[in-house]
């Protein structure tokens, strides 16, 4: 059962019937296209900071491309190419950043000089260009034609399209989908698909599902044609830096704009016959916008404007739309806020939709705009909608490597804030909680506050100064924001061995780091889990990973397993003492034996702190000997206390996420989201040690894992670093003996080894080994040019041989 009849709906309704799911029938509550598809202007653009997010929306391309001939319905479809215009020094090597990076996803895009540039799109001027990119297999569609010709390819496979037809409400029972009542009667359906555009979010919270989405205005202009006409064949131009857009349209132009101060709509609702409908043309508003567009296309101010769109649309807080099956409901798929892309995602969109429906799990790592990504805030549409602004806001102003938002903060803090602000700390934020990214120093004369840059930044000192903090003495660091759960029951142990890689089935106390496989070995989740009593384990996993590893864990429990599972998120406050110094702090904090004999690395035990009890985890991110303190929130302030002031006179500091990066990077240790996720398996990505092939415990993935030891992979993990000079973000293109193989999936810098470091797989279809890695001679591309890089298999840190900066 999809719900919805915009370009999504109808896309995935098409791709489901191609899967043979001719049972699907789309329900539209008026007519095909009436939602937001009707009145986008069609732009369809391919790159995105995500490869698997630009793979789905070439997919698109590649529909709309045969569509059309497949069908016998126009679809309006021209790739005419695209171009991206750069005013400003900072623009052009964000530009030449993403030329790498589409390089590294194999698609294709040019840098021009200004000259080139205006001679494929004549109609502007180009004094103030730097430079342009150009993607020749971006084009544009028409909206409707293409939804259409969605539509009549679902129904020559086979679905059924029913239009006039809403659905009232959805039939949940005891927490299974049994069918849909809409105003035409009752369906039995068992998964519903909702693809409801800005609708969606009241719609799922009908059945408790969370789809934070809120509606947006967006406008742009239609112009009378041109004298001369404007040519058919004209690229799609965007210039964030006056932050619009453009596309041909008879003759004429089509111009948006993403303004800085957007005007949110339907907070109260949507009206109830608000189908095929447009807002009030806002003049006003627009104005700014326009005055900036005829200063790149003079031809503007002379020409007749036939009308000002204004549709309203659904925006996300985070600029990206929302996929996947929801984690509070099974079988409830949601497809929705597509941030003005739609169109150009919908082709993919409904195509991951329909594998995921059919296949249980994304098609490939879809993290980025998975459901799970969000939680607890999002719950608050008014939040979201400040937060939504903000990243309309900012759709084309630089995208900064590091950057945060600023609004709706502070949202989540831990006990610890006030201390912590005090201290300097600049802080970002994830899902809500407020996190210490790296501390200024009076003393050095730094401000905590982020000034963004594609070169080293204001915070590069400050990391520095914790980074050796952490090698040299003690830092402390806040990481209440971790996500916590436990897992209760006679069961737990069967279950959890069931679902982790690695052996879980030891003596408590002990902690294993495990991931969480899907059946073809995917890595789903990345976390590290503690047996805290026979019958209970106490898990640990980052903070943005919240949601999805409580519904990857829950889901995953064997149906007939009593086996419970908790979130106790904030329950916990965490404080990661790390640094050879550390054990000189705990030791004199605490009457508890710390010593290496009587508490090994990768065990816990409840330990005494000031009047709180600690359960002290023997694990490190960062390489160094260290303690990972979990405790009762409300201790939280009294044991931050005591142990800075039994540090003091062991060099302890505060310390930021940013010194942790830095310090996992030299060490290797992956991060999920980036380096590991979903696409890649424990094999490929270096961590085999931590799968228990060698027991005869059956765990999900564990034929997948098996058949890659023996069948060998096409992809391997691997570490490079490059001169200090060179700034690494991820994304790089990886050449090994000048070849393209692949694109970093990590970048920072190492304080220690004074080197640039990224990770990123190195790919060969007839298969990598660790010397098919050595033996190559590689290059990164960065930025457009390619600099010499060592690659190793190895930690780049190594504290017995660490090669301290002076
Ligand atoms: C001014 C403007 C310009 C744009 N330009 C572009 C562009 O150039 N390129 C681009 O890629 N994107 C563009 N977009 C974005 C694009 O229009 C949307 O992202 C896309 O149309 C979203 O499609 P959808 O299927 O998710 O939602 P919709 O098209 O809104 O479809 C949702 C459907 O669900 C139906 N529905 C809702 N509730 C129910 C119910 N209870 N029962 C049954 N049916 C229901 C609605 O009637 C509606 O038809 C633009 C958007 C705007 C506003």
């Amino acid at each position: 059962m999809i719900i919805g009849g915009g370009i999504v709906g109808c896309s995935t309704a098409y791709h489901l019937a191609k899967l043979g799911w001719t049972d699907t029938v789309l329900i539209e509550r008026h007519k095909l296209t009436s939602g937001s598809t009707f009145h986008a202007a069609g732009l369809v653009g391919q790159l995105r900071s995500s490869a698997n997010i630009t793979q789905l929306l070439g997919h698109s391309v590649d529909l709309y491309k045969r569509l059309e001939a497949e069908t016998g319905q126009a679809t309006g479809w021209k790739m005419n190419g695209g171009l991206r215009l750069a005013c400003n020094e900072e623009r052009w090597n964000e530009v030449k950043r993403q030329a790498t990076t589409a390089k590294s996803f194999g698609l294709e895009m040019h840098l021009l000089s200004p000259k080139e540039a205006q001679d494929l799109w004549p109609l502007m001027t180009v004094d103030d260009v730097i430079g342009a990119a150009f993607l020749p297999t971006d084009g544009q569609a028409n909206p409707t034609d293409i939804t259409m010709a969605l539509a009549r390819g679902a129904r020559q496979a086979g679905a059924t399209i029913c239009e006039d037809t809403e659905v009232l409400s959805i039939d949940v029972d005891d927490g299974v989908i049994r069918g849909v009542v809409t105003s035409q009667g009752r369906i039995e359906c068992s998964v519903v698909v909702c693809c409801a555009g800005q609708w969606t979010r009241s719609l799922a919270a009908t059945v408790g599902v969370s789809a934070p989405l809120v509606s947006v205005q967006h406008q742009y202009v239609i112009t009378a044609p041109f004298t001369p006409e404007v040519p058919r064949n004209l690229p799609t131009l965007r210039d964030p830096d006056r932050l619009t857009y453009y596309k041909e349209e008879v003759g004429g132009l089509v111009m948006g704009g993403y303004e800085p101060d957007p005007i949110p709509w339907a907070n109260d609702g949507i009206p109830h016959d608000f189908n095929f409908k447009l807002l009030d043309s806002d003049f006003d508003h627009f104005a700014p916008t326009m005055e900036l567009a005829m200063g790149r296309v003079p031809a503007l101010q002379s020409a007749g404007i036939n009308e000002l769109i204004n549709g309203p649309e659904s925006f996300t807080p985070d600029g990206n739309f929302i996929l996947g099956e929801a984690p509070e409901l099974k079988n409830f798929f949601v497809g929705a806020g597509f941030n003005a892309f739609g169109i150009a995602a919908g082709g993919g969109a409904g195509m991951a939709l329909a594998e995921w429906v059919h296949g249980g799990v994304a098609p490939y790592d879809l993290w980025v705009v998975d459901i799970r990504r969000f939680g607890r805030p999002h719950r608050d549409t008014d939040w979201v909608r400040t937060r939504t602004l903000e990243a309309y806001g900012k759709h084309y102003t630089m995208a900064w490597p590091y950057e945060e938002h600023d609004s709706g903060r502070p949202c989540r803090s831990s006990p610890l804030y006030s201390r912590l602000l005090d201290a300097g700390a600049c802080f970002g934020e994830k899902l809500g909680w407020e996190r210490p990214n790296w501390f200024a120093s009076a003393e050095h004369g730094e401000q905590p506050r982020d000034v963004y840059s594609y070169e080293r930044q204001n915070w590069f000192d400050a990391v520095g100064r914790e980074h050796r903090a952490a090698r040299e003495a003690a830092v402390l660091i806040d990481q209440t924001s971790f996500a916590k759960f436990a897992l209760k029951g006679p069961d737990a142990l069967r279950a959890l061995n069931w679902i982790c890689s690695n052996n879980v089935d030891k003596p408590v106390g002990s902690l294993t780091y495990t991931q969480m496989l899907d059946d073809s070995g995917g890595i789903q989740c990345d976390l590290t889990v503690c047996r805290v009593a026979n019958d209970e384990f106490y898990i640990v996993t980052g903070t943005g990973f919240a949601t999805h590893d409580f519904d990857w864990i829950e889901r995953s429990i064997p149906s007939a397993a009593n086996a419970q599972l908790f979130d106790i998120t904030s329950a916990n406050a965490v404080l990661s003492l790390m640094g050879p110094r550390s054990r000189d702090i705990l030791e004199s904090v605490t009457r508890a034996d710390v010593s290496n004999e009587a508490f090994p690395f990768g065990t816990q035990q409840m330990i005494g702190v000031a009047g709180c009890p600690v359960r002290a985890l023997r694990v490190t991110y960062v390489g160094e000997l260290g303690w990972e303190l979990h405790l009762p929130v409300e201790y939280a302030t009294t044991v931050y206390d005591t142990l800075m002031s039994a540090g003091a006179e062991h060099g302890l500091v505060n310390a930021g996420y940013r010194a942790i990066e830095s310090l996992r990077l030299e060490k290797g240790y992956r991060a999920w989201g980036s380096d590991i996720g979903p696409d890649h398996t424990p094999v490929e990505a270096g961590l085999g040690w931590a799968v228990k092939l060698r027991t005869e415990i059956d765990f999900r993935g564990r034929a997948a894992i098996a058949a890659q030891r023996t069948g060998g992979v096409r992809k391997m993990l691997a570490g490079f670093t490059c001169d200090a000079e060179v700034v690494l973000l991820g994304r790089e293109t990886i050449y090994r003996d000048g070849e393209r193989v692949g694109w970093l999936t990590s970048g920072g810098y190492g304080y220690t080894i004074d080197r640039s470091i990224g990770y990123g797989y190195i790919r060969n279809p007839d298969g990598v080994t660790a010397d098919y890695i050595t033996a190559g001679t590689y290059a990164l591309e960065v930025g457009g040019e390619q600099v010499p890089a060592d690659v190793s298999l190895q930690p780049f840190y190594d504290p017995t041989n660490a090669r301290v900066k002076s």
